[in-house]
């Protein structure tokens, strides 16, 4: 989702929550970056750069916040950080797909769900209705490929 702040602060007003310079510098570094999944430290660079009087502690506890609200979605891509990208606008739209090139380590989103079929057909064996997924897909990268060849 684009940084969208009417929304933003609604949803923490709707929470009794306040709309605090941290809050809405978190949620702007990220949606800066929406290809890209950052750290908590690569966060917290990119919101000192406005709020230098910002401190680590408040980024863990604010990142920590935003994902309970839903605001920003946490990540495990395998490379050993955990890592976040800003959430999804349209609460239906169901998570991008995560390439990982297991030579460089690059990833690579993938936005078409595609698993309509799938998750139809979950639904119809096993009664459980899918609601969201996370995939992540093992492979080399274009760069990867040319060098190797
Ligand atoms: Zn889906
Ligand atoms: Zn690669
Ligand atoms: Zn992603």
């Amino acid at each position: 989702m684009g940084y969208n702040e009417e929304a933003f602060i609604k949803i923490l007003k709707s929470k009794g929550l306040k709309v605090t310079n941290q809050r809405k510098a978190v949620l702007k570094a990220l949606s800066s970056k929406p290809d890209q999944h950052l750290t908590a430290e690569e966060i917290y660079e990119l919101v000192r750069v406005d709020t230098p009087e910002i401190g680590i502690a408040t980024i863990y506890r604010t990142i920590q916040l935003l994902c309970e609200l839903g605001l920003i979605d946490k990540l495990n891509l395998d490379d050993g950080y955990v890592r976040y990208e800003i959430g999804k606008e349209d609460k239906n739209e169901h998570h991008h797909h995560h390439l990982i090139c297991v030579n460089c380590g690059k990833v690579l989103k993938f936005d078409d769900d595609l698993l309509d079929e799938l998750e139809k057909q979950v639904e119809k064996t096993t009664g459980f209705i899918v609601h969201d997924h996370e995939l992540k897909m093992y492979g080399y990268c274009r760069d990867c490929q040319n060098n190797r060849k």
